[in-house]
């Protein structure tokens, strides 16, 4: 009698899985989870049965415009039946496919992912504190933070304002490729961006702001496909000399080379994609969200 009840309670819950699976795979193809997210969170033992349970080749086609043929050459390069599921697989082949994972994630399915926001203009314009009005208003944007060779000043974190580097240290990142853009500026110290946590972001879903020079800013246009470049211009010269004074943080011959590198920027304004100019930081901070957005839109019909 009890066998017989628990037959029925166990066909029960099979179909119910069947149909949540069923359920998840179809928000997986429709872009409603994140792959590399879903990947990860299989490896712990709590999460949802539905995930772990679901076989990586199935997980795997449900990247639209990824069928059967291409799915058995990635199992195959990494190791993994077809027939494994997500909550199962070996350490090892984890790590591989977890590779592969993001990749795929990265070229197939670009418009889940966040925007890269390049911010450039001239020392003093104010595009720090409208990073920070768009951070505290906006979640989904975050500010990558740099590497540099310039000695830290008073009151700024390491990790947290810059990554603080030896030349020998920064030469390094560049040798093996870990940066994403690179420059000297105001020819005197090098700054340059990591790759590595940026697209992590990226694959969070996160807008990521780089605050970084125009050489910096072309080098990423070129490199990165799907950025928005933004340049922040003052009311004019004028403004920002006075901006940069009142700042107080240099002193005069360095506020001197940092004007002549601002009369420089700011003839290169064209090369961006937008010129944004900083009257006051809301309007500023907003235009710059709402120039990311509408890209972002156009974007996700595109692909
Ligand atoms: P500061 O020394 O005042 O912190 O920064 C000087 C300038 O360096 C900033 O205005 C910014 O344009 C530039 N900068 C900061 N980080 C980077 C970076 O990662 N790459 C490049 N190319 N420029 C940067």
């Amino acid at each position: 009698m009890s066998q017989a009840f628990d037959a029925a309670e166990a066909s029960r819950r099979g179909v119910e899985m069947r149909r949540a699976r069923a359920n998840f795979k179809k928000a997986l193809r429709l872009g409603q989870h994140r792959l590399v997210e879903v990947y990860d969170s299989a490896e712990n033992p709590d999460t949802d049965p539905v995930i772990r349970g679901l076989r990586v080749e199935w997980f795997l086609r449900s990247i639209p415009g990824f069928g059967v043929t291409k799915t058995r050459e990635v199992l195959e390069r990494v190791g993994v039946s077809p027939t494994a599921t997500l909550g199962g697989l070996r350490v090892r082949q984890r790590a591989a496919l977890r590779i592969e994972v993001q990749n795929l994630y990265r070229r197939y399915l670009p418009h889940l992912r966040g925007v890269l926001v390049v911010l450039a203009g001239p020392s003093g314009v104010g595009k720090g504190t409208i990073v920070s009005w768009i951070t505290s208003q906006y979640p989904e944007f975050v500010l990558s933070v740099s590497a540099t060779t310039r000695p830290q000043r008073p009151g700024e974190r390491e990790g947290e304002h810059y990554f603080f580097v030896s030349p020998h240290q920064f030469q390094s990142l560049i040798e093996n490729g870990e940066l994403l853009e690179w420059a000297i500026v105001h020819h005197e110290h090098h700054y340059g961006t990591p790759r590595a946590p940026v697209e992590a972001l990226l694959d969070e879903g996160k807008n990521v702001i780089l605050e970084i020079d125009v050489q910096g800013a072309k080098q990423v246009k070129r490199a990165m496909k799907r950025s928005v470049s933004v340049f922040v211009a003052p009311p004019s010269f004028e403004v920002l000399a006075e901006r940069l004074e009142a700042r107080g943080t240099e002193n005069e011959a360095e506020r001197t080379r940092r004007l002549g590198t601002a009369e420089r920027e700011l003839r290169r304004q064209r090369e961006f994609d937008a010129v944004v100019i900083n009257e006051t930081v809301e309007e500023a901070g907003q235009s710059i969200v709402d120039l990311v957005l509408a890209s972002q839109r156009a974007q996700a019909t595109k692909e």
